[in-house]
């Protein structure tokens, strides 16, 4: 099993600090998946189960004003539907307006999509995630909803093991 993960969500999130606690130090070892030229290899896990390739997705990281730009979004689209599967990243149960915007690129993506509500370890009060949960559920058919701390590697295993089924 190998595939390719597009890792997206606003900045601050918590993108890079899940990459490096997923990858740690084992960020050299090659995919032998051939490497499309519209990503970028941000890092792969290799496990007895499989290898995951996180890569980047060009027009995701940019604002939302300027996202308005058609050429922007045509890039962020088609980015989005060639990968196996995508991990979007919300910093506490929390959709904000911000969020909007990649919310609708994933939309149009046609690709498993996995919810990680991540920092749940600076959750004062745990009882929001349930109903979050259920909201989110209801909003869009997300493949799962994985509640994480990628600071402190908080159900990372659980995240991981979820893409793998996917690919
Ligand atoms: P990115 O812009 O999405 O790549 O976000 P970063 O990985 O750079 O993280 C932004 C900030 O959030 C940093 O100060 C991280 O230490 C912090 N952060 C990331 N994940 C967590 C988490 O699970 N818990 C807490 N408390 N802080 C986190
Ligand atoms: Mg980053």
């Amino acid at each position: 099993k190998a595939g390719f993960v597009a890792l997206v969500g606003r900045p601050n999130v918590g993108k890079s600090t899940l990459l490096n606690y997923l990858i740690g130090q084992k960020i050299s070892i090659t995919s032998r998946r051939p490497q499309t030229t519209r990503h970028r290899i941000r890092g792969i896990k290799t496990t007895p189960e499989g290898q995951i390739v996180f890569v980047d997705t060009p027009g995701m990281h940019v604002s939302q004003k300027r996202a308005m730009n058609r050429y922007l979004n045509r890039a962020a689209a088609s980015a989005l539907v060639d990968v196996d599967v995508i991990v979007w990243l919300i910093d506490r149960p929390a959709w904000l307006p911000e969020d909007e915007w990649i919310f609708e690129r994933i939309k149009s993506a046609g690709v498993p999509v996995i919810l990680a509500i991540n920092k749940v370890d600076r959750l004062e009060e745990k009882s929001v995630l349930l109903p979050f949960l259920e909201q989110a559920a209801a909003r869009y058919a997300f493949a799962d909803l994985v509640p994480v701390s990628a600071l402190k590697g908080v159900n990372l295993d659980v995240l991981e093991k979820k893409i793998l089924e996917l690919l």
